[in-house]
């Protein structure tokens, strides 16, 4: 049965902040469609010195924050001013165009943990009206000695309220202490995990941090344990299909796309204001390092 070992590459974002990427990997550009996968922190840092991530357009994709640890507001072109806290998550859907901020609060001192996902839209709806949700609450199931939370998708019965495109999962798998479990799959999809704390088997390998394990596709259970606390991300999909590209903040089909938004980034153009960021906007970069990302197996 497939399964490889990727290792994220770190990264630094809003100045100061080192995150492991996971996806995209050089090796693995999708799970499914989800083509973005950052797990930021545990870091801890003093009043003033949070994450500030000022306005900045995006395109073609879902932005998918799952909070962890600490609070962080999210601003958005369309007037959404939203505080995202532990267990929930932020929704936004760029369609044709849109344009958010992401800050810590500004003068208390804080810790955070964050894991920020994109999800490709499909070919389809890329180009829909852009939108923004809130989830509060999400499905939690308590199995094998794990805390299950069902981010995306329907996982064990239970049906997470965020609106998605494409058949895809997402499962938070979260153990104080010693857990076992078979999780259910779906064989027609691609799966791969990514250890957030601890060190958890998975599918029989131990699992550090900073690694994304591939699992490929026709699997029908996956045996998860762990002797200590750890959690861990499962994320999976329909093998996405389509090729796309991915650029700074975009997802498209052709480079003349991102040219195109690049430009009206740079005029002010499409992607409306963010109203109260404490930010400048950020500049796009020079169009230069376009990556194709194959969502073919
Ligand atoms: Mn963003």
């Amino acid at each position: 049965m497939t399964s490889e070992r990727l290792t994220s590459h770190r990264a630094i974002v809003g100045d100061t902040f080192e995150i492991r990427r996971a996806l995209p990997n050089r090796h693995r550009r999708t799970v499914g469609a989800w083509c973005f996968l950052d797990h930021a922190g545990p870091a801890d840092y003093p009043a003033g010195q949070g994450l500030n991530i000022g306005p900045h357009p995006h395109i073609g994709l879902q932005t998918f924050s799952w909070m962890i640890e600490g609070k962080i507001l999210h601003r958005d072109s369309l007037g959404y001013e939203q505080w995202i806290h532990p267990g929930q998550v932020n929704l936004m859907t760029a369609g044709r165009g849109i344009s958010h901020a992401e800050e810590s609060p500004a003068d208390e001192p804080g810790r955070f943990q964050l894991a920020q996902l994109w999800i490709a839209l499909p070919r389809t709806e890329s180009e829909c009206d852009p939108a923004f949700e809130h989830y509060p609450e999400l499905p939690i199931i308590e199995r094998g000695g794990f805390r299950i939370t069902v981010l995306a998708g329907t996982f064990c019965g239970e049906r997470s309220p965020a609106r998605v495109y494409s058949p895809m999962v997402g499962v938070d798998l979260a153990t104080p202490g010693s857990a076992r479990i078979e999780l259910p799959l779906e064989p027609g999809f691609e799966y791969a995990a990514v250890t957030l704390e601890g060190r958890p088997e998975v599918g029989g390998a131990a699992l550090e941090s900073g690694i994304l394990f591939y699992l490929g596709k026709g699997r029908d259970t996956l045996a998860v344990a762990s002797d200590e606390s750890s959690r861990l991300l499962l994320i999976g999909g329909e093998p996405f299909g389509e090729d796309i590209l991915l650029w700074w903040n975009f997802v498209a089909r052709t480079t003349a796309e991102m040219e195109t938004a690049t430009r009206d980034w740079k005029a002010g153009r499409r992607f409306g204001a963010v109203r109260g960021a404490r930010s400048a906007p950020l500049v796009a970069p020079d169009i230069g390092g376009l990556r194709l990302l194959t969502g073919r197996p």
